[in-house]
């Protein structure tokens, strides 16, 4: 499971950031990947890593505003242009009026499509767990923006343990039924008597990951919610150490609240992304040394850059 930033930046380009994107990979899960958000140009950042277009079978949307949607019809037409691939159905789950957009600027533009968008829109009064499959549950919750923009926490469900093949037959098991059975986590007695139990050949289950990726906020109580135990957090950045009052402003948070969210949270990582044209590269390494004050594993992550979670 890697997530790879495709647009790190706040509010428009830059040279170096492209606007807001993200892509988590969940190819050897499930053969998925994910979007959230798809500001302009995600498509044209696509093409610098190995993401099939098709591939990504769910986009998640944190807020309407044009630096998180405005990639989206282009991104949707370019994926109808795999020819002699599979077309597979796509999901938008997103603030309400999400629908309307995509099929605004698909029909003026007289685009088609030849694969379906099944639309998932909430309010404040829908949130909680919106999504759920036998291997995943994704949760939303509203942030505190100048408009209505959630966070997302994505939950893997705790993965089976694995038998130790070697071990039983190393035990004298024939491969076979009795295999199976162990497998099942039933105990067998084999022809000799010989007992075997079938957790000393079964892993233990392991937790599965949980990663929490906000939409552009304020510092809010909801925030450490969503992050609570989190493998990774991924939290905006618009603004710096000392810039409290104007983020407050603008609805957005500086580097030291998404470190104080971290730690509040019990994160185990945070990534800070959507950050300002302002800061230069030494503006930077800044930003994560001063969060690095209050939240010690903070990084922050570059267009394109993959991180293993
Ligand atoms: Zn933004």
């Amino acid at each position: 499971m890697e997530i790879q930033f495709l647009g790190t930046g706040a509010g428009q380009p830059s040279k170096s950031r492209n606007v807001s994107s993200l892509a988590v990979k969940l190819l050897d899960e499930i053969n998925e990947v994910w979007l959230f958000d798809c500001g302009e140009g995600t498509q044209n950042q696509i093409l610098e890593t190995s993401i099939r277009p098709r591939k990504v079978s769910k986009i998640f949307i944190t807020h309407l505003h044009g630096d998180h949607i405005f990639g989206l019809p282009g991104f949707l037409s370019s994926r109808a242009f795999q020819a002699n691939e599979e077309q597979t159905d796509l999901e938008i789950y997103g603030p309400v009026g999400i629908k309307s957009f995509v099929l605004t600027s698909l029909r003026v533009s007289g685009s088609r499509l030849p694969y379906k968008i099944h639309f998932h829109e909430f309010d404040e009064g829908s949130l909680g767990r919106i999504m759920e499959t036998d291997k995943f549950t994704v949760y939303a919750e509203g942030l505190d923006h100048t408009i209505f923009c959630v966070g997302y926490r994505v939950m893997q469900k705790d993965l089976e343990g694995t038998l130790d093949a070697d071990k039983l037959k190393a035990a004298g098991v024939p491969f076979g039924p009795l295999f199976g059975q162990v497998k099942n986590g039933q105990d067998v007695t084999l022809e000799d008597g010989t007992k075997i139990i079938a957790a000393d050949y079964i892993s233990a289950p392991r937790p599965g990951k949980i990663i929490t990726i906000l939409g552009d906020t304020r510092k809010t109580n909801a925030s450490v919610r969503l992050a609570v135990n989190a493998d990774v957090l991924v939290h905006e950045s618009t603004y710096g150490k000392g810039d409290e009052k104007i983020a407050r402003k603008h609805g957005h948070s500086t580097n030291m609240q998404a470190a104080e969210v971290a730690r509040e949270a019990g994160a185990k990582r945070l990534l800070l992304n959507h950050i300002s044209a302002r800061f230069l590269s030494k503006d930077v390494s800044q930003l994560r040394k001063d969060a690095a004050t209050v939240f010690e594993k903070v990084h922050v992550v570059k267009d394109l850059e993959e991180v293993e979670i």
